[in-house]
């Protein structure tokens, strides 16, 4: 099965180092897994037609309209975005983004075929509470909550724990797989689908080897290590 290797990068990245970012990344892939690449907005047109396809950082819950500052699903469609990263912990914390508003943001992305990579993770705290199984799975049906059935079936659920975010901290093979195994468990009770599951949270070029051959993991969500693009490279050839 194709793994989904995407590359989050964030607020990085001035227009002097896109165009070798690019060329980089053109001339370098050698993998049949799919790439994808979610730059800022701005630069999003300079990453389409190229060998790995272009995801978003966000979407606004808003349709085209008056308001100012905000992206639309629909533009991002007509951008040939493919997918969009739906509340990253980083929007959760400095924006605010709860449940309800990453439902929302789902539905603009499945009204216009967008497929969203819905970010789910417990805290340090959480976890070490022993919390994670329960918050995750709270949030994931508060987060899918009455979400058309025929339209998730291409959803992905990306899951980043916080405390691994830019650590280089990671958690255990064994514990990623059992998460992930258990968050498939509960979208196909809930919806009887097979979704995919990403892990992201420092993945980098001296660990990936580690995680690459886990059974129910389907691919990786890849922040810092993306930013450099030889680093990101490595990774998605090792893959
Ligand atoms: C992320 O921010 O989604 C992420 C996975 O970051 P990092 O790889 O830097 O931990």
């Amino acid at each position: 099965m194709k793994k989904i290797i995407v590359g989050n990068l964030k607020a990085n990245m001035n227009m002097d180092k896109v165009g070798d970012y690019i060329y980089t990344m053109n001339n370098s892939i050698n993998s049949d897994n799919e790439v994808v690449i979610c730059p800022s907005y701005i630069y999003i047109p300079f990453f389409t037609n190229e060998n790995f396809n272009v995801g978003s950082q966000n979407v606004s819950i808003y349709d085209n309209g008056a308001f100012t500052g905000e992206v639309s699903a629909e533009q991002l469609k007509s951008a040939r975005v493919k997918y969009v990263i739906v509340g990253h912990s980083e929007r959760r914390k400095y924006f605010h983004e709860n449940e309800r508003v990453m439902n929302i943001k789902i539905r603009k992305c499945l009204d216009n075929e967008l497929i969203p990579i819905v970010c789910i993770g417990e805290t340090k705290e959480e976890r070490i509470e022993f919390k994670t199984k329960q918050v995750l799975r709270m949030d994931l049906l508060e987060i899918l909550k009455d979400l058309d059935r025929d339209k998730i079936k291409d959803l992905i659920i990306a899951y980043e724990p916080i405390w691994a975010i830019g650590t280089g901290i990671v958690p255990s093979p064994k514990e990623i797989d059992d998460i992930a195994l258990f968050i498939k468990d509960i979208v196909k009770s809930a919806y009887k689908i097979n979704v995919k599951v990403l892990y992201g949270g420092s993945i980098n070029t001296t660990n990936i080897d580690k995680f690459k051959l886990l059974n129910d993991i389907d691919g990786f969500l890849v922040g810092g290590a993306s930013n450099n693009p030889n680093e990101f490279v490595q990774i998605i050839n090792e893959i």
